[in-house]
């Protein structure tokens, strides 16, 4: 049996009775040396108390509230073995049907590095043995795929002084990203935010007639966005002495990898590696992806033209952005949704004012619905459909397939390094980015949800300052999750929703916008503010904003998590006026009962 091990406070500075104010795992996770299990706050100090071993999360002895001493036991361990697989990430399975909005789309939190999930004791494939042919580039680092994660992974890596490899099958470095994902769509958005803002300038005496849209135009300024970009990462790459090798690789031993390019085969041999090969596009089955009317996120992006029709079979982020941009063009847009509601996993409220806004806007949105039949005709991509009020079989000129993605992680050769593979394609990484095997990393959407680009970039550095020596792990305590749709929808931490399934004590303030002098005088009063708070510290651990440039406001309550903010620290932060900004410490000052820009009748 696995020997338990009890961990006790250590030496606190001579406290005594310190108030644990949050729990940093749950029972099941796999712990490692030296990772904070708890938070304690005293008067002076707030700090976290590490485990003295590696192991699984057997017991723990406190909850939030209690209060400990140098020698308290606050957990029981089982103790792991060295060379135990990494914890699985906390990733979610990649979307198999429609309506399942993962990847980009899903609104989970966790990072798979902070995983709370239990690791399933995967069995770890024999690695093929070395090649034993003479490498045509030999490196300290090699980073695979330059998406966010791999370019950014590179650039740290070079930074610290490894002599670094960045291979990229693509020409252009930035990965989905920049060519076919955040950027490219912000561009379109920003042109859709433009139309829509010269027509409700009629409300306010600005009349603009019809926009006239020159598509090739349209497309040139997306392209020259991305381009600005990307060339910039060609540039900075030089700069840095990272040799970027072009072509596709796969592992064929733990320290090589052959690169497929144009011009021939290269093998690489390398010291370490970082894997950030990224995810793509689920293609669900049985539609006919060899009509060109039915289109991905990336065939979307292109703009072939304006359809007078488009159905979006999914009602997460990237469906929604791409409904926006579409329906602010001209067409009729059609968003199906397995779920019961538009971008499962925000809050309900949240979403409210976008579904309202896109039904004044004539898009018609069917939730707990699924494309069941997809037939393409010359007049058109005939769909019929299942679940409750589904509507008749119609004919649209365009389907967009935005049902999430899938990781890359069975695609590489990964077997052949002795890198574990989820069933799934994710591979699990540890709070180091370190795979099963020590000497490689992986980062980015390859290791789980939430597939985000922030999330990709953080975890690159943290994987290349691990790999250079440096003493680092996944400290991060949330990712912010942004729909980039109008209005936007932002959100960070724990949901209502997540704290009212897990049973946390929590109180929330809101701030509605119809409250706010910059919101009204934008015309724009439909979004608010709200803050979780946990109950017991008054700490923020939750914060949504739905309405303009919700997705830039939320910065500030992701910082304030990070901080370990109360509801005062915010509330009594100067916020600038007039500014949305204001809405975040006034949804403090409704938590707090001291809000004047609204009037709230005390309770008797
Ligand atoms: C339409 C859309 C909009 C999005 N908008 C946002 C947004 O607004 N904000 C946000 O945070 N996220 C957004 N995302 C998600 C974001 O793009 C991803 O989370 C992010 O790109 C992941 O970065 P990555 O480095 O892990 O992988 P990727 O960006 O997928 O990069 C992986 C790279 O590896 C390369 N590669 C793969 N296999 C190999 C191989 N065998 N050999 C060589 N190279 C290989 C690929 O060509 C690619 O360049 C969006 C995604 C889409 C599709």
């Amino acid at each position: 049996m696995a020997a338990q091990i009890e961990v006790k406070v250590p030496d606190i500075g001579g406290y005594d009775d310190v108030p644990v104010i949050e729990l940093l795992v749950a029972v099941g996770d796999r712990v490692e040396k030296d990772q904070g299990l708890m938070t304690l706050e005293s008067d002076k100090a707030t700090m976290e108390v590490p485990s003295s071993a590696a192991g699984i999360v057997r017991e723990l002895r406190v909850k939030v509230g209690d209060k400990v001493s140098e020698g308290s036991v606050i957990a029981v361990l089982k103790a792991e073995g060295e060379g135990a697989a990494p914890a699985a990430p906390q990733a979610a399975a990649p979307a198999t049907s429609q309506g399942e909005a993962k990847g980009y789309g899903d609104t989970k939190q966790a990072s798979p590095a902070a995983s709370t999930a239990s690791a399933p004791a995967a069995t770890s494939p024999t690695p093929a043995a070395s090649s034993g042919r003479k490498a045509d580039v030999e490196c300290r680092m090699l980073v695979l795929g330059a998406g966010p994660g791999g370019y950014t992974a590179a650039f740290r890596a070079a930074d610290l002084g490894l002599d670094t490899v960045l291979v990229e099958r693509y020409a252009s470095l930035g990965g989905v990203c920049l060519n076919v994902g955040c950027i490219p769509s912000k561009a379109l958005l920003h042109a859709a935010a433009v139309i829509d803002e010269a027509q409700h300038a009629k409300d306010y005496g600005i009349s603009f007639g019809q926009p006239a849209i020159e598509l090739d135009a349209l497309r040139t300024y997306k392209e020259k966005v991305v381009g600005q970009l990307t060339k910039g990462l060609a540039g900075m790459a030089k700069q840095r002495k990272v040799r970027v090798v072009q072509g596709t690789g796969r592992f064929v031993s733990p320290n090589e990898v052959e690169v497929q390019g144009e011009g021939g085969t290269q093998l690489i041999r390398f010291e370490q590696c970082i894997i950030a090969a990224g995810s793509q596009a689920v293609k669900l089955p049985n539609f006919p992806w060899d009509d060109k009317r039915v289109m991905d996120s990336t065939d979307a992006l292109d703009l072939a033209d304006i359809p007078k029709s488009l159905l979006v079979v999914g009602g997460g982020i990237i469906g929604l952005e791409m409904a926006t941009v579409y329906r602010a063009l001209g067409a009729q847009v059609t968003v199906v949704e397995l779920g019961a509601q538009l971008m499962p996993g925000a809050d309900t409220d949240l979403v409210k004012p976008l579904a309202d806004r896109l039904k004044k806007q004539g898009v018609t949105v069917h939730l707990n619905v699924k494309a069941s039949g997809v037939k393409a005709s010359k007049a058109g991509i005939e769909v019929t459909f299942e679940g409750e009020g589904a509507p008749q079989p119609t004919s649209f000129d365009r389907v967009l397939v935005a049902v999430g993605r899938s990781p890359n992680g069975a695609k590489i050769g990964a077997e052949a390094a002795g890198v574990q593979v989820g069933d799934r394609g994710f591979i699990p990484v540890d709070r180091q980015m370190r795979t099963n095997v020590p000497h490689i990393f992986a980062i980015g959407d390859i290791v789980g949800n939430p597939m985000l680009a922030h999330k990709a970039t953080h975890e690159g550095k943290l994987a290349a300052e691990v790999a250079a020596g440096e003493k680092r792990e996944w400290v991060a305590r949330v990712i912010p999750s942004v729909a980039y749709t109008d209005p936007e929808i932002a959100w960070v931490g724990v949901t209502e929703a997540e704290a009212k399934a897990k049973g946390l004590k929590v109180g929330v303030g809101k701030f509605p916008w119809a409250a706010s002098g910059r919101a009204i005088g934008l015309g724009r009063t439909e979004g608010f503010t709200k803050l979780i708070f946990d109950e017991v510290t008054h700490r923020v651990i939750g914060g949504g904003i739905v309405g303009v440039h919700a997705g830039d406001l939320i910065a500030e309550v992701a910082l304030a998590i990070e901080m370990g903010c109360e509801v005062a620290d915010i509330g009594m932060t100067i916020h600038p006026h007039p500014t949305l900004s204001e809405s975040v410490g006034m949804a403090a000052e409704v938590f707090e009962g001291t809000i004047t820009d609204l009037y709230i009748p005390k309770k008797k």
